[in-house]
């Protein structure tokens, strides 16, 4: 066969090698021999859209007005409900005419901040492990993503400190997320402090992703960075609705910060992309209106999970510590073991149960695996009865 007359961009050359690779073979052919697999592997919500939400939409979906394209900063009464939604939550004020932009899911409005602000040459600090398009976005644009390690004993927050002076001159981003994926941590109102003042004093944009801010279940409820004094001046944050209201099929988020860090996303945006779905941006003004119940529901769930599953885990020999917040529990390998690609692989190949090896997440995720909370009880006490017989042989 003649080989196809382009090659792949330098730019998607530089992509790192995609690490699920094995395991999604592996459940396939799992799937194939007929084994009932259990999947702690996507970090997607199991639970259906609420059918408040799901209404809404259907009588969005059937007004004509909503069947053209987005205006480019989106539906004004979007833009208002989101920053309402705001002041209810963490009590900051947003003008929704220019402080506030719809995007198509926060993983759209992340991906494509790097295009905004870095050229050639820059860098950008991203957390290691991390939720993969901070560093794809970065080098999209040209920039070099710069690892911070999240280790454990700092509670997987980022030693800024420890960023080598050459680095940080030629650093226009820096991703903090909180909650966060994989790890699971949160992260307390004196980090975000230490990040704007950092920030501040070396003039780098601070990219806030909040998509899990209402995934939680610990005493305290995750904070936004707008609520740290000085904020406004360095940081953009991203809101997602889809771990939220178990929307991630639909495709909505915004964005939050100053216009002069709004507009030029907003620039890139209207070059590449003509909006979301004006009946999405509608129905979503319910989902915001009232999501605050819902969630409530949703994370009694979830920490009813969290709590059989770690204790599972526990009980099979993994150092698992509990999260307070997200649907992941992460955790380092039982028994000394640090390979996590080949620990997975045989977990689902003996097993049928899928887990992410840390280090798809980044090098500094070796040793640790993520499972996710998206699994009913029933299947996480299946599980764990599983991992007995394979790990412990009873
Ligand atoms: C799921 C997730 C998002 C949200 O993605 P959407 O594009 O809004 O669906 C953003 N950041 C992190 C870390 C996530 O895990």
């Amino acid at each position: 066969m003649n080989p196809f007359f382009l090659e792949d961009s330098q730019r998607l050359k530089k992509l790192p090698p995609y690490l699920f690779v094995e395991i999604d073979r592996a459940k396939r052919r799992a799937i194939d021999k007929g084994v009932k697999v259990i999947d702690f592997g996507v970090g997607d919500p199991d639970q259906p859209t609420p059918k408040f939400i799901v209404n809404a939409m259907i009588k969005a979906v059937k007004n004509p007005k909503n069947h053209h394209y987005p205006l480019d900063r989106g539906n004004t009464a979007f833009r208002q409900a989101a920053a309402h939604w705001l002041k209810k939550r963490f009590h900051q004020t947003f003008n929704p005419d220019t402080e506030i932009l719809p995007i198509i899911g926060s993983k759209e409005g992340i991906a494509h901040l790097p295009l905004a602000f870095v050229d050639p040459g820059d860098v950008t600090l991203c957390p290691d492990p991390c939720y993969p398009p901070y560093k794809s976005g970065t080098l999209f644009a040209g920039g070099e993503p710069y690892l911070m390690p999240l280790r454990e004993e700092n509670g997987f927050l980022p030693d800024l400190e420890a960023i080598p002076d050459a680095v940080v001159k030629k650093a226009k981003l820096l991703f903090v997320n909180y909650p966060n994926n994989p790890t699971g941590a949160t992260a307390p109102r004196s980090f975000y402090q230490k990040v704007v003042r950092w920030a501040a004093q070396h003039r780098v944009l601070v990219v806030s992703d909040l998509a899990y801010s209402e995934v939680y279940f610990g005493k305290e409820r995750p904070i936004s960075i707008f609520e740290v004094p000085g904020a406004r001046d360095v940081a953009i944050e991203y809101h997602s609705l889809s771990k939220t209201c178990n929307m991630t099929g639909w495709r909505i988020g915004f964005a939050v910060g100053r216009p002069e860090v709004i507009s030029p996303l907003l620039k890139v945006k209207s070059n590449v992309d003509s909006g979301v779905f004006t009946a999405v941006q509608q129905t979503a003004i319910e989902a915001l209106k009232n999501s605050f119940g819902f969630t409530k529901k949703t994370n009694i769930m979830y920490r009813r999970r969290r709590d059989l599953l770690v204790s599972e885990l526990k009980g099979l020999g993994f150092p698992v510590r509990a999260n307070d917040a997200t649907f992941y529990v992460f955790t380092r390998l039982p028994d000394g073991r640090t390979d996590s690609t080949a620990f997975c692989k045989d977990l689902l190949e003996q097993t049928g149960i899928v887990a992410t090896p840390g280090v798809g997440f980044g090098a500094a995720g070796e040793g640790y695996v993520r499972f996710t909370l998206t699994v009913p009880e029933d299947e996480i006490r299946e599980a764990g009865q599983r991992m007995r017989k394979h790990l412990r042989g009873r």
